[in-house]
């Protein structure tokens, strides 16, 4: 027998309050009851997103959520900046391509944060910039950029800040219209606990102007006619009734652990993770690291594919590889939704006699050890 323990930065673990309420019948889309739930989750969501505006639901995966800012903020002729440094990030840009979008791209080094100067600086120079895409969380890279310094500087002129906030949304702290960032996607699987399918985009006042007179083509995805109906408790077409069902519960239990617990929690477990790999003699891969997820450069005696594939086969833990250049070089464990400080525990248990069936010489209980100190001293501050 072997249990499965999933630190894959998506999907994450569902917690069972979800799953349960999953499983009952399916209510109707257009029926009371369902309507009244959406009441309810529309209000969560304002919450979480810290936002007054409406947050739109879609069935789609986050990169759907993504597609969907691209066409609500932009027209024929209209060009962009897009912040790359792994990914995600180069996700933006292959997705204005795809629309036909000229965009001058601020290019980061795998592993680092952008520079929010370089953003003031295009900015500048392309005056004429409809919106900002940037990443919050790169989880290709495990890095966190600074969307609040960025957002201090888009804020000042017509552009809009586009923000993939997919697995920094109920991570990390990120105050949509306290710091001015425009629109906002999250998607289900990531911190919401969810199953895919769910794509969430929070619209700002600001955004909205834009979104209504934007001319590339959707239909699906439209905003315009999506808010109309939410406003109502409704929505344009089916909705994702399962995952939204689940969505109530996965915002009940946010809210009743508190927004910044939550963050805070993130932010714990990340560190002991650190702290852990760290006490193995390992180095992160990333130089700002986000909560979400913890990548760390596989030992050069070592593929990271193989600490993968052990994990997997020999101890039922899924974390993830490298993607693209990184291939083989890192590995990344996400502490990221329905997490708490036994899961770090466990993974770095694992990770621990992983790398030594490997050849990798480290002492049994150094990196959990580290990480129980970290996790102690929070606990009890
Ligand atoms: C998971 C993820 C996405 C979206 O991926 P989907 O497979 O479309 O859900 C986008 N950006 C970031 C930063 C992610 O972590």
């Amino acid at each position: 027998m072997k249990k499965p323990h999933l630190y894959a930065p998506g999907p994450t673990p569902v917690p069972s309050e979800a799953l349960l309420a999953m499983a009952r019948p399916i209510p109707h889309h257009r029926a009371p009851e369902f309507e009244a739930l959406l009441a309810e989750v529309r209000a969560g969501l304002k919450d979480l997103f810290q936002t007054t505006e409406e947050v739109l639901l879609f069935a789609a995966t986050g990169t759907g959520g993504m597609e969907a800012a691209v066409v609500n903020t932009l027209s024929p002729g209209d060009t962009a900046l897009v912040i790359r440094g792994g990914k995600f990030g180069e996700r933006w840009g292959e997705i204005c391509e795809a629309y036909g979008i000229p965009f001058v791209s601020i290019d980061v080094a795998y592993g680092k944060a952008v520079d929010p100067g370089l953003v003031a600086a295009a900015l500048a120079k392309h005056p004429e910039t409809r919106a900002v895409f940037s990443t919050h969380s790169e989880t290709s890279t495990g890095v966190l950029h600074d969307i609040q310094a960025i957002a201090q500087i888009v804020l000042k002129t017509p552009t809009l800040l586009v923000v993939d906030a997919i697995t920094s949304l109920g991570v990390v702290d990120l105050a949509m219209d306290a710091w001015g960032v425009d629109v906002v996607i999250a998607g289900s699987q990531k911190a919401l606990m969810l199953p895919p399918g769910l794509a969430l985009v929070g619209v700002s006042r600001k955004a909205w102007a834009v979104v209504e007179r934007s001319r590339l083509p959707k239909y699906y995805f439209d905003f315009v006619a999506e808010r109309k109906n939410l406003v109502k408790n409704q929505s344009h077409f089916t909705p994702a009734i399962s995952l939204i069902v689940g969505l109530q519960q996965t915002l009940r239990m946010i809210r009743s652990e508190g927004l910044q617990n939550v963050f805070r929690r993130h932010e714990q477990l990340a560190a002991a993770m650190r702290a852990g790999v760290t006490a193995l003699g390992l180095e992160l891969f990333a130089e700002r690291p986000t909560p979400a997820v913890t990548a760390v450069n596989a030992p050069t005696s070592i593929d990271g594919s193989a600490i993968v594939k052990t994990l997997r086969e020999r101890h039922g833990v899924t974390i993830a590889g490298g993607q693209g250049s990184m291939k083989g070089k890192i590995f990344r464990l996400a502490t990221m939704g329905y997490a708490d400080p036994s899961d770090v525990v466990v993974a770095l248990s694992a990770l621990e006699l992983t790398l030594s069936e490997l050849g990798y010489p480290s002492k049994p209980g150094e990196g959990i050890r580290a990480a129980q100190v970290v996790l102690a001293g929070m606990s009890n501050a």
